[in-house]
């Protein structure tokens, strides 16, 4: 068995990740070393905080979970292949799938741009949504004392921060505006470098005066990507290559992983392979589709977020925030968000979910 990938071992793009419970729990059950690996490297978050025209919100943490360094991430998982004795072939690009003809199975695990799935896109039945909001990916040489989602309001539209410590001295740090915003900041004439340096200005007391960390910071728009079929012939699609999940909802690492565990036990309980990569599929398909409509909820509300800005309180902002998956009810949100609740309601938030004593509408005395 061998892994194949065009960088070098020790190169990644971006900075830290998120990783759940939920996903933490199916690594612990499928890879115990692997997952004590991890786990002793998750920086733990102990708090939300929304904070909107300057109004620091508290969201009620629900899920435990934590982040880790994405390089630090790869380490631990090359070190689990080499103790496997899979063979790992770095700085070697995939241009022709010829390549594999002698391999019973590929699976392709590369990424939103996949090969693979572009060489059979009509096989694949592949649908690509491009985002209209931009954003890039930087690090911060900082800490912070929660995980951050902050909306800066600018002349002609907003910008929004999405920051978290994944690492004793460091922070993962994602800027996003919408296109309203990009155009009204000229963003489309400036370089990349030029880009950071203008909107890391509206967060420099967030970032205590310091610049951004680039690491390929390349602004982009968000390919969300679906496929129909996750099959064909020796090749299977897992992780980015078979879905995007919008880095809002901070899934995509623990899905890969999923995938990466339900295809590793349908190839391993002695089906053909192509009954094995159907039960992949068939395990695969209720979670992947419940997460790609939090996924489309989520994107859906980041698009045109100054609009919102405009005609929302904070508190109603940060309500409509908690809504967007669709997956947080009424019932949910009295139960799971009381301090949110609470400061939502003595700001008189409007349209809150009525509980006992108090009225649906933000009354308060
Ligand atoms: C800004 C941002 C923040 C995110 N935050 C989170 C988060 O907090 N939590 C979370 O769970 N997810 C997060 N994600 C999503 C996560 O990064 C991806 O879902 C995850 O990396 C997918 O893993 P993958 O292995 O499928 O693809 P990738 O990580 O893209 O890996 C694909 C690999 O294939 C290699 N490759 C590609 N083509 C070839 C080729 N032709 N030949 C050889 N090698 C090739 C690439 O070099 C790469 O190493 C975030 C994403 C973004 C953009």
């Amino acid at each position: 068995m061998r892994v194949i990938e065009r960088s070098r071992a020790d190169a990644t793009w971006g900075f830290g990740v998120v990783l759940a419970d939920g996903g933490l729990q199916q690594l612990a059950a499928a890879d115990p070393e692997s997952f004590s690996a991890i786990e002793a490297c998750l920086h733990w978050i102990p708090r939300q905080v929304f904070t909107v025209h300057d109004e620091d919100i508290p969201i009620d943490k629900i899920r435990s979970g934590g982040a880790i360094g994405r390089l630090r991430l790869l380490q631990i998982l090359q070190a689990a292949c080499r103790q496997a004795g899979v063979a790992l072939q770095f700085e070697t690009h995939v241009s022709d799938l010829d390549v594999f003809d002698d391999c019973d199975v590929v699976v392709a695990a590369d990424g939103s741009n996949s090969l693979v799935r572009e060489r059979f896109a009509k096989h694949f039945r592949t649908a690509t949504r491009l985002l209209t909001n931009r954003f890039a990916w930087f690090g911060a040489n900082r800490t912070f004392d929660a995980s951050h989602i902050t909306f800066k309001t600018i002349s002609g539209g907003a910008l929004c921060g999405h920051y978290y410590t994944y690492a004793p001295d460091r922070s993962t740090f994602v800027m996003e505006c919408d296109a309203p915003t990009w155009d009204a900041l000229g963003l489309e004439e400036k370089t990349d470098t030029e880009r950071r340096q203008i909107t890391q200005s509206f967060f420099a007391e967030e970032l205590g005066h310091a610049d951004l960390i680039e690491n390929n910071s390349i602004w982009r728009r968000f390919p969300a990507i679906t496929t129909a079929r996750w099959h064909h012939d020796r090749f299977v699609l897992i992780g980015d290559a078979l879905r995007t999940a919008h880095f809002s909802i901070g899934s995509g690492t623990r899905m890969a992983l999923e995938d990466a565990i339900a295809l590793a036990d349908a190839l391993t309980c002695g089906l053909s392979r192509d009954a094995a990569f159907e039960c992949y599929a068939q395990t695969r398909r209720a979670p992947m589709e419940k997460l790609a409509r939090a996924a489309e909820g989520s994107f859906d509300w980041y698009e045109r977020f100054s609009e919102k800005l405009k005609s929302r309180t904070p508190g109603e902002f940060a309500l409509s925030f908690l809504r967007r998956t669709g997956r947080i009810s009424d019932e949910r949100m009295l139960r799971d968000f009381p301090t949110f609740i609470a400061h939502a309601r003595a700001s008189g938030a409007a349209g809150l979910p009525a509980s006992d004593g108090f009225p649906a509408g933000g009354q308060h005395v």
